[in-house]
């Protein structure tokens, strides 16, 4: 098969996981390149641009944690996507995953279709957000990360701070069901000291600025989970 021209740097230090993940992904035409530490995946990424970071939480030496986070603080290096991959299931290890900056998250033992399909998800997520320098948009709503705007039916919306990043945030990963916990993690940061009721305070702030446009029921309540965003006007999958 023809290569996408997508690059794939795999940090995994066990060489099975390693053949297996680079075999597959080959096979889809992606360009693997394996690091079977942090110090060589630095090394190779001075000269070289991966599309995409799968990167392996337990190394010899410096973490896959600890690399996530020198990531996310590198100038160059911050905005290239990764995968967390990993035995570690608790929500704490997730959360910290997520918190260093990951785009997401697969714990082993995983299938190659799903992690491709995750793999896919995440490119598709970024160039959605790079389309128009960052504009979301959900029918009639359209959020601009650039201008820090919100449009509905193309007339601004007066929205306060945390409803921006709250919808924006929404936006980007629509259909997705967050707890409250989550929530505060991803749009507060996950140092915040805040609590699960400020969470809904924002929330309805947010549907109190939808309500308007008869949109308000786009965020909606997940009983016994939190909170997803849902374009109601479209069909999924369209
Ligand atoms: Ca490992």
């Amino acid at each position: 098969m023809r290569k996408t021209g997508l690059n794939v740097l795999l940090v995994e230090d066990e060489v099975a996981i390693g053949e297996l993940v680079y075999d597959f992904l080959d096979t889809l035409g992606y360009c693997v390149k394996v690091c079977k530490d942090v110090s060589s995946a630095r090394l190779w990424l001075i000269d070289q641009r991966p599309d995409i970071i799968l990167l392996d939480w337990m190394l010899p030496g410096t973490s896959g944690l600890d690399f996530a986070r020198e990531l996310h603080r590198h100038g160059s290096w911050s905005d290239i996507p990764f995968i967390m991959l990993t035995a570690r299931n608790e929500e704490y290890s997730r959360l910290a995953g997520f918190q260093a900056g990951a785009d997401d998250y697969i714990t082993k033992p995983f299938s190659l279709k799903e992690l491709a399909a995750r793999i896919k998800a995440v490119l598709r997520r970024l160039q959605t957000m790079g389309d128009e320098e960052g504009v979301l948009r959900a029918g009639d709503l359209e959020l601009n990360r650039t201008s820090h705007e919100v449009l509905v039916k193309n007339r601004p919306v007066t929205i306060g701070a945390t409803e921006f990043r709250l919808l924006a945030y929404f936006m980007l990963h629509p259909g997705h069901a967050y707890s409250r916990q989550q929530i505060i993690d991803r749009v507060w940061g996950g140092d915040a000291d805040i609590q699960d009721r400020t969470v809904d305070v924002h929330i309805r702030r947010l549907r109190k600025i939808l309500e308007p446009y008869g949109i308000e029921n786009w965020i909606a309540t997940v009983h016994g989970v939190g909170y997803r965003f849902e374009n109601r006007n479209s069909r999924r999958g369209s």
